[in-house]
């Protein structure tokens, strides 16, 4: 049984960035709500009770059909957010160090190509998704994927994601998705992030 991870900080934390009370939202409805529904799939094939939830987004193929897209969604979903929490905590370097350094230049030409890109995908992805930095054959790439879907299922690793569905953001930006995304970027954690390189 999969269990919704602790935040690890208060829901005010983010604040002015990200408020309260959509982070409690989000948290304990959005994301918990993922966390029961994978549960209750899973439930179905107690086969698949070992496999961790990277093992099950990796191959969605092998997931049996009747609970595929249950896994896809609710999995993502679980997946998507844990990521997203740990990567913003408060405080940590707020700018890509180390490794990351390098890869990020190397990529992108520097953290504001990256932000510039990233950016630019959160905001053209149409409808609700997440856009992503992720590593995929030892290369950073940007991109988006639609919902809940999960970089894993397309063998590439997540890195770093923002959350572009509306209830990441509408109650204190309404339909301002670009300055949601703005907000964001003096949020993000690249001690946390960093260590997700490979
Ligand atoms: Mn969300």
């Amino acid at each position: 049984m999969f269990k919704l991870p602790e935040l690890g900080y208060e829901f005010g934390a983010l604040e002015p960035y990200i408020d309260a009370k959509t982070m409690e939202i989000h948290h304990g409805k959005h994301h918990g709500t993922y966390v029961a529904k994978l549960n209750e799939a899973l439930g179905k094939h107690p086969e698949l009770e070992s496999k961790s939830i990277e093992e099950l987004l990796s191959d969605l193929e092998t997931i049996p059909e009747d609970i595929r897209t249950a896994v896809r969604n609710h999995g993502g979903g679980h997946h998507n957010h844990s990521l997203f929490w740990e990567n913003m905590q408060p405080g940590g370097a707020k700018e890509p160090i180390g490794a990351m350094v390098e890869a990020v230049n190397k990529a992108f030409g520097g953290f504001d190509g990256l932000k510039e890109k990233m950016t630019e995908a959160a905001v053209s992805q149409f409808g609700s998704g997440w856009a992503w930095l992720a590593e995929s054959d030892g290369k950073l790439e940007v991109y988006s994927t639609a919902n809940q879907d999960s970089p894993l299922s397309e063998n590439k690793k997540p890195m770093l994601g923002v959350d572009v569905w509306e209830h990441a953001y509408y109650l204190k930006y309404q339909n301002r998705r670009p300055d949601y995304v703005e907000a964001w970027w003096n949020v993000v954690n690249w001690d946390a992030v960093g260590q997700r390189l490979s």
